[in-house]
């Protein structure tokens, strides 16, 4: 059988969103095993059983998607990955063009995560320094801004 990669928290993260800052150094270095995606019920229970992006049941297969991006979500912001794989992150769409809709952009994470109650201050990105929030033409929205080296 061929090794698995050790995860850092083979535990799991206790309904953590964020990483600590630990734990994010050592994604940076290494992927994330992936988890299972067992949620596919609760989400479906949630939103129904339609594809989220143009609401039709039809055809094609319909696939568990992530708002924000799985890779992005734990190396740009120093999320956990419990929490991009929960459900909160997650929508069902169609393979394909649907698919891509449901993944927000870089730009639209903040507010996102903001919306679902998380403290941006607590990312292992802002608290190590690597990154400082900064409001956007001084109103509501925030974002991450990078200090490059
Ligand atoms: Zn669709």
């Amino acid at each position: 059988m061929a090794q698995r990669s050790r995860l850092v928290n083979p535990e799991g993260f206790d309904g953590r969103a964020w990483l600590s800052v630990e734990e994010w150094e050592t994604y940076r270095r290494r992927a994330a095993v992936r988890y299972p995606q067992k949620l596919r019920n609760e989400v479906i229970a949630r939103d129904g059983e339609v594809c989220s992006i143009c609401g039709s049941d039809s055809e094609k297969p319909i696939q568990l998607a992530h708002r924000i991006p799985f890779k992005m979500g734990l190396i740009d912001f120093g999320l956990t990955p419990e929490w991009l794989d929960g459900v909160d992150n997650l929508r069902l769409a169609h393979q394909g063009a649907c698919n891509d809709l449901v993944e927000c952009s870089f730009g639209e994470v903040p507010q996102l995560l903001v919306s679902f109650g998380l403290n941006l201050q607590e990312s292992p990105v802002v608290r190590s320094g690597i990154a400082t929030l900064e409001q956007v033409d001084g109103g509501d929205v925030v974002e991450f801004k990078f200090n490059v080296t």
